[in-house]
């Protein structure tokens, strides 16, 4: 009987059952990103209202399992009234925690991060994903294609 585990469990249920932030923005003036993950089907479309260097609106659209899911749920909470210098960071803390070493979209930077779980909140939920290499993907498709649309505004 683990404690913080059945906790974790229950964050990452409750934002599949009940996720936050769930629906469209209208695009433009948000970016509307979509990503895939062929090796679960997860589907995952990302709207992100960036004004000036403020995320002042998100919302989440798309289906698949439930670790997907409710990342993109936990994400959209934290990222939310978040400027996007800080949901940048949250992101880069967010995938450290998950140990990803892909191919970095990013190409900048690089160097190892020291993880603050208190920096995280209810994403630290997650962290029991790494157990299962398999789901990191599921875990981290929504961070991935939020970066796209950060990108995706700041250049546009
Ligand atoms: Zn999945």
């Amino acid at each position: 009987m683990n404690g913080l585990e059945d906790l974790y469990r229950e964050i990452i249920l409750d934002h599949y059952r009940s996720p936050r932030n769930r629906g469209e923005l209208e695009s433009p003036p948000a970016q509307r990103v979509e990503g895939f993950n062929p090796l679960c089907g997860d589907e995952v479309v990302v709207y992100v209202q960036v004004d000036g260097d403020r995320v002042t609106d998100i919302r989440i659209a798309g289906q698949g399992c439930s670790i997907s899911q409710s990342s993109a749920s936990l994400m959209s909470a934290a990222v939310k009234g978040k400027t996007v210098a800080e949901a940048r960071d949250l992101i880069r803390t967010f995938k450290a925690m998950m140990q990803v070493h892909e191919a970095s979209l990013e190409g900048d930077g690089g160097e190892a991060e020291a993880v603050d779980p208190e920096a995280l909140g209810e994403l630290a939920a997650l962290q029991g994903v790494v157990k299962f290499p398999v789901r990191i993907k599921c875990a981290t498709l929504s961070w991935n294609t939020l970066t796209q649309g950060l990108d995706e505004a700041e250049a546009g």
